[in-house]
């Protein structure tokens, strides 16, 4: 058939065409009704119908033919004959199953004639042969065309070869699924987030680590807020701790990327829109971290005992120095009395003189002797990180006291501004205290809960040991410097000093009156506080 010239549409079709177009089934697609409903131009007189039917429908893109009820084709038109090979005269008579390349699963030719039967029209997919043999996939649309009284008397059939976009569609998702399982199985943590902050992919690392976070968005923790525009293509990779609810501390190094795509919708057609994304990527690092550390533990240990032995000789040096000054005082209080009597030569006098000079002296070369605090920049500290040193510092002793430990960290503790080493030795003072006190209450529970929380604008320290607790009268005198109710080789400075710290920081320290199984001590430091002095 030559595609020139006009083909022959059988009368009896013609009119089952103009039956089905003024009284259309109601599920027949919008698309069918369409292609056929322009031909009218909205006009559906019969009498104007033949000849536009036959320009629109033989010039239409999509295959269409006109079957009998039994699918045998009474019209095919010119697309119908570039879509299959066959020119009209070949497929005119014979059935639409010519058309089929036999791999079309049966159940999706029983659902075709099921919805036909049931005067429904039927949209899906097959796959054809073409003349040359060749297959293509077919998407197909069928609708029946009833007579006046609601008798099926043809079929129409619209096709379209959609092979291409098939096997575009087929490689996108092969693509797809071979990106997808690269990286899910890589061992790095990776994200792409969209531009509202949303997690769109994810691989299994980080389901991983979502379910380890309990919930708490890996992303966020790891790379805070999405970025804006404007921001580098490339951030500079970071390294971060983060606190696990079940108290263990793992490192990641991150790194994070800009990208974006093309938005496909029809409204970027003409003017192309960009979608950016946010690429996150999060290697652990814990182990090699874990050696570091250990070897920075090894020297903060040696560094810590050497900072005791001097704290201990600066308590020692001090208490001597204040029990030197109590008979000091009476010395010079001595002489005052005798020196306010006498003439001016008693010999007495003149003894009690030099005893105190002398004595003043002493005062005076111990109290040099001291040893001075080291000076130390403001800095910004990691409080779960110094208590998480404290206690691997602690624990020889805490294991040998079977005392149980329960650090409950908050994850993302925000640093505060200050000096590391007095803090450390607070916390380790505190730790030590609470070893000290259920090691002596000799109790059955032997616990101690160490937790950390950002509450408003303070970060807050508890530290909860199952021992004796501090009596009422005592809770504020425990402050004193040199009171202590331990004796022996206690000078009693250490709650004066962590007091003195927590001070220096513009903290509070407290003992919580309420608290009944043993004792608790609240610390509380401002996350933002501008006053600190450097030294
Ligand atoms: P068939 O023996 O034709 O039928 C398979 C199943 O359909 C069986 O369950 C059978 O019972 C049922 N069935 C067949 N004919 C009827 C009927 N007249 N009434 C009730 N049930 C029936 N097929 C393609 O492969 N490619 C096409 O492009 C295509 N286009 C079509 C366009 C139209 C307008 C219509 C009406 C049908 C079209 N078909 C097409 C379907 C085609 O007619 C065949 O049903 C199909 O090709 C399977 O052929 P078959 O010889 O394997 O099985």
């Amino acid at each position: 058939m030559s595609q020139s010239k006009q083909p022959e549409l059988p009368l009896e079709a013609l009119e089952a065409v103009e039956r089905f177009l003024s009284a259309p089934a109601p599920e027949v697609p919008a698309a069918v009704l369409q292609l056929l409903g322009i031909a009218l131009h909205g006009n559906r007189r019969p009498g104007l119908m033949p000849r536009l039917f036959m320009e629109a429908v033989e010039q239409a893109p999509v295959a269409i033919s006109i079957t009998d009820t039994a699918a045998n084709i009474l019209y095919a038109n010119a697309a119908f004959t570039q879509v299959t090979g066959y020119s009209q005269g070949e497929v005119v008579g014979h059935n639409e199953s010519s058309l089929s390349d036999r791999s079309t699963p049966a159940i999706v030719y029983q659902t075709l004639w099921g919805r036909l039967l049931q005067q429904k029209s039927w949209n899906g997919m097959l796959v054809n042969r073409r003349k040359n043999g060749e297959r293509y996939v077919a998407e197909l649309t069928v609708a029946p065309v009833l007579d006046s009284t609601g008798t099926t008397t043809h079929y129409l059939g619209m096709h379209r070869d959609i092979t291409e976009m098939f096997q575009l569609q087929q490689e996108l998702q092969n693509q797809k699924e071979l990106i997808g399982s690269v990286v899910d199985v890589a061992p790095a943590v990776i994200a792409v987030v969209d531009e509202g902050g949303e997690v769109v992919l994810q691989n299994r690392a980080y389901r991983n680590l979502l379910a380890e976070l309990q919930g708490r968005d890996p992303a966020q923790l790891l790379f805070g807020a999405p970025r804006k525009d404007g921001a580098e293509a490339v951030a500079p990779a970071r390294e971060l701790r983060l606190d696990f609810p079940d108290g263990s501390t793992r490192w990641f190094v991150c790194l994070l990327s800009r990208f974006s795509t093309r938005d496909g919708s029809a409204d970027a057609y003409f003017t192309a829109r960009e979608v950016p994304y946010q690429l996150l990527v999060a290697h652990e690092v814990t182990e090699i971290k874990r050696q570091q550390e250990e070897v920075r533990m090894n020297a903060l240990r040696a560094l810590m005992a050497e900072e005791a032995l001097g704290r201990g000789l600066r308590e020692t040096l001090t208490g001597a120095l204040h029990q030197m000054q109590r008979p000091l005082n009476l010395l010079n209080a001595a002489v005052g009395m005798l020196e306010r009597r006498s003439d001016g030569d008693d010999s007495l006098l003149a003894v009690l003189r030099q005893v105190r000079d002398e004595g003043s002296a002493a005062v005076e070369t111990l109290r040099a002797s001291v040893p001075q605090e080291v000076q130390e920049p403001l800095l910004p500290v990691n409080l779960n990180q110094l208590i998480h040193e404290v206690l691997l510092v602690s624990t020889p002793r805490l294991l040998a006291e079977s005392i149980v430990i329960d650090w409950q960290p908050q994850t993302d503790l925000p640093t505060i501004s200050g000096r590391e080493r007095r803090l450390r030795n607070l916390l380790k003072q505190l730790t030590d205290n609470a070893i000290e006190a259920v090691a002596e209450g000799g109790g059955v529970h032997r616990e101690l809960h160490i937790a950390s929380r950002v509450e408003g604008e303070f970060i807050v320290l508890q530290f909860e040991d199952s021992g004796p607790g501090i009596a009422p009268e005592l809770r504020f005198k425990v402050f004193e410097p040199f009171f202590t109710t331990k004796g022996g080789k206690h000078a009693g400075m250490g709650l004066a000093i962590a007091q003195d710290v927590v001070n220096q920081h513009a903290g509070t320290l407290e003992i919580d009156p309420a608290y009944r199984d043993g004792c608790r001590i609240c610390l509380r430091f401002p996350l933002h506080s501008d006053n600190l002095q450097e030294e």
